[in-house]
């Protein structure tokens, strides 16, 4: 097989997306749309599976946060069904090209209740970040003042989470509430769009994972997903190629090579143009070959870690 054939059978496994939220927001459709991700263009991958999440608002808590889950979930209902000759749940054993998986960012969605977070696992929810930026009823978010880490309905929403088999997100989270998850956690979790601490500015900082966390992440059998946020990469603009090659490589070098997968932030963060659509993730795997990047350690990041991951779920 030629070097072109090769990157044209390339898969792609993303952890992270709001377009979901973004096409409700605007009344736009999955398949085509002016979006960074759409079924169209997803689908020249050999295989596709995508975790779309539903964002609630730090402004919302309580009803008005499961009234926002719950409208936004209708809608994904709604285009899972208009493209049901596509894309199936991944969980579903349905042999296709494409499948996606459904998670909330922001635990504010299950309103400080345990019916709460069963309301959402009966809606196929199977993955959820404890918190956006602020504090919420589970927990302290990464710009959270003081930073209190897993609050005691946290400790207990993370249990139900683990026998909802939800797995439970850590990007966003303070430093405190890492490690709290990680005290108490018994099965793996994840860290679904967060890099490496390799930026100087607040934003990165305050985002992504330190070393000890990335190994934590590793000892635990989770997955660490790459953003393509800017702020998250670098510093002044430095938040092309070589910036997500710097920041997989560190990963690597951290003991991430199991673990690591692409959570890119498409449709919630405004990555650089060469970077910014789901089809362009094409060009980052070929950058990262021509840096001469084992190639099946490639199809693992791409691909095969977070398929493993949940399909060891399903
Ligand atoms: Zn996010």
């Amino acid at each position: 097989m030629t070097f072109d054939e090769r990157i044209a059978l390339m898969k792609l496994f993303d952890l992270h997306c709001d377009t979901i939220t973004v096409l409700e927001e605007q009344g736009k459709q999955l398949f085509a749309n002016d979006l960074q991700v759409s079924l169209e263009r997803a689908a020249d991958y050999d295989a596709f599976a995508q975790i779309f999440a539903v964002f609630i608002p730090d402004t919302l808590r309580g009803q008005a946060a499961v009234a926002y889950f719950d409208r936004v979930h209708a809608f994904y209902e709604k285009q899972m069904q208009k493209n049901s000759d596509l894309i199936f749940s991944y969980f579903d054993s349905k042999d296709t090209k494409m499948k996606a998986i459904l998670s909330v960012e922001g635990g504010a969605a299950a309103a400080g209740t345990i019916e709460g977070l069963r309301h959402l696992s009966d809606c196929d929810v199977r993955l959820m970040t404890l918190t956006w930026n602020a504090q919420n009823e589970i927990a302290s978010g990464c710009w959270a003042e003081p930073d209190t880490g897993l609050t005691a309905f946290g400790i207990n929403a993370l249990r139900e989470m683990e026998r909802l088999s939800m797995v439970a997100d850590v990007s966003h989270l303070s430093k405190r509430g890492f490690w709290d998850v990680a005290e108490h956690a018994k099965k793996p979790f994840v860290a679904s769009h967060s890099n490496c601490d390799l930026t100087e500015n607040e934003y990165g900082r305050r985002r992504n994972l330190d070393d000890a966390q990335i190994r934590c992440l590793v000892e635990r059998g989770g997955l660490m997903g790459i953003n393509l946020c800017p702020d998250f990469l670098g510093d002044k603009g430095d938040a092309s190629f070589d910036a997500v090659y710097r920041h997989i490589s560190h990963a690597l070098d951290t003991g991430a090579e199991h673990i690591l997968a692409m959570g890119c932030d498409l449709d919630g963060c405004d990555p650089l143009p060469e970077l910014a659509a789901v089809e362009k993730l094409r060009d980052i795997y070929e950058y990262l070959l021509s840096k001469n990047m084992n190639e099946a350690l490639c199809e693992r990041i791409f691909y095969g870690n977070a398929d493993k991951f949940f399909g060891s779920l399903a």
